[in-house]
C-alpha cells in the first residue's frame, strides 16, 4: 500500500532526493517549498508542487484535501550551525513553529505518518563513538535544540493521536543523484564536499581547513559521510515500515559508522579531481565538535537499509559531476 505523500522541502538538496525515491518506487508524491533555499528545478514531472510555507494551515489543508494526502517527509526547515547562532530566533520558528503547525493542521486533515529529518547535531559533543539512539542528547547549538524539541513534540504528539512517527538523525549527508536529476544547489553552501568541489571547478580559489589541532589523528574534525541517494533510500523504507507498523514509531541514526577526516575527505577529492586542490589551514571554526559518527546498526537491522554508494570517492565522483553541470547551466537556479 503507498497512500499518497507530501514532501515538505521537496524541492531543496535532501526532499529533492527523497522525492526521486519515491517517484523511483512508484509512490504518488506532492511537495510543498517555500523556495526560500531550494529550486523548482529539481522537482522531477508528475509531482504536484505547491509553493508556499509549512506553517501556512489553509494550504496544508487544501493540499490534504486535494491530494488524499496520509503520510509526510518533513525535510523543510533551516540548516545552518552558525546561523543558528546569530539567529537563534529564527530557527525556532522555522524548525519548531513551523512543524507545530504543519502537524495541527496534518492530524485534522488524516495524517497516518510523518518522517522527520533530525540530526546528529541533537547529540552535542559526545562523550563516545559511535553514538547510539539512546546516547545523550545534549545540543550545543540552536539549530541541534530546535531539530530536538521537535523529535519531543512528535514523541508526545504522537502517543496521544491518531499518527506513528519516524525521526532519522542525519550525520553528514553529501553527494548527489547518480543520474544527474538533483544535487546540492548551493546558496552559499557552507558543507565541506561541496565546499571542495566548488574548489575544484574553479568557483573558490581553495578550500579552508578549520582547526588542525583538534584531538584526533590526523589533527582535523572526523564526521561520517552519507550518500544523499542512500538517505533518500533510507526514508522510503523507514515510511514503509511506519506504514505496516502504525503502533511503532522509529528513531534512527542515518550514516555509514565510518569516520572520516577533514583532510582524507580532501585527498579523496583530489584523487577523483586528478588534481591537488589549494588548502588554506585554518583556525577553528565555533561550534564544531571533533568526532562525529554514527552507529547505524537500528537502522539496518529494522529496516533493511541497504546503502549502494557508502564510499567517500562515489560521493565526491558524483557531487563533482553535478558541480560540473551547475557550472554549464546557462541560468542561474532561482
Ligand atoms: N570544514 C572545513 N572547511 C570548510 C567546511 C567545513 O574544514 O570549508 C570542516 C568543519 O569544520 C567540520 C567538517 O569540515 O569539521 C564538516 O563540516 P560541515 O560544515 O560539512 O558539516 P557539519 O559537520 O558542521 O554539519
Amino acid at each position: 500500500d503507498k497512500p499518497p505523500v507530501l514532501v515538505t522541502g521537496g524541492a531543496g538538496y535532501i526532499g529533492s532526493h527523497a522525492v526521486l525515491a519515491l517517484k523511483d518506487a512508484g509512490w504518488s508524491v506532492s511537495v510543498i517549498d517555500n523556495l526560500s533555499n531550494g529550486s523548482r528545478d529539481v522537482v522531477p514531472e508528475g509531482v504536484a508542487f505547491y509553493e508556499g510555507d509549512i506553517a501556512d494551515r489553509a494550504l496544508v489543508r487544501r493540499i490534504f484535501q486535494e491530494q488524499g494526502i496520509k503520510a509526510i517527509m518533513h525535510f523543510a526547515g533551516s540548516i545552518v550551525v552558525p546561523e543558528s547562532v546569530e539567529k537563534p530566533l529564527e530557527y525556532y520558528r522555522n524548525n519548531t513553529v513551523a512543524t507545530h503547525a504543519l502537524i495541527s493542521e496534518a492530524v485534522e486533515n488524516g495524517l497516518e505518518h510523518i518522517l522527520f529529518s533530525s540530526t546528529a547535531a541533537t547529540y552535542g559533543a559526545p562523550e563516545r563513538v559511535p553514538i547510539e539512539e539512546d546516547d545523550p542528547q545534549l545540543p550545543i547549538n540552536p539549530y541541534g535544540q530546535s531539530k530536538l524539541m521537535t523529535e519531543h513534540m512528535l514523541r508526545d504528539a504522537s502517543a496521544a493521536l491518531p499518527f506513528n512517527y519516524g525521526a532519522l538523525r542525519y550525520f553528514n549527508v553529501a553527494g548527489a543523484d547518480p543520474e544527474g536529476r538533483s544535487g546540492q544547489i548551493g546558496k552559499g553552501s557552507t558543507h565541506l564536499i561541496k565546499v571542495a568541489v566548488e574548489a575544484a571547478v574553479g568557483k573558490r580559489p581553495h578550500v579552508s581547513v578549520f582547526g588542525t589541532d583538534y584531538p584526533t589523528p590526523d589533527g582535523t574534525c572526523i564526521r561520517d559521510y552519507v550518500h544523499v541517494s542512500d538517505l533518500a533510500d533510507a526514508h522510503v523504507v523507514a515510511l514503509e515500515y511506519l506504514i505496516a507498523n502504525p503502533e511503532t514509531n522509529l528513531t534512527a541514526n542515518c550514516g555509514y559508522g565510518q569516520g572520516l577526516s577533514v583532510l582524507q575527505v580532501l585527498d579523496a577529492v583530489d584523487k577523483v579531481n586528478g588534481t591537488p586542490l589549494k588548502r588554506d589551514m585554518g583556525p577553528r571554526r565555533a561550534g564544531d565538535p571533533p568526532l562525529l559518527v554514527s552507529s547505524n546498526r537500528r537502522l539496518v537491522e529494522t529496516v533493511n537499509w541497504t546503502p549502494r554508494f557508502a564510499d567517500i570517492e562515489t560521493i565526491v565522483t558524483h557531487a563533482l559531476a553535478w558541480e560540473r553541470k551547475l557550472q554549464t547551466r546557462n541560468r542561474p537556479f532561482e
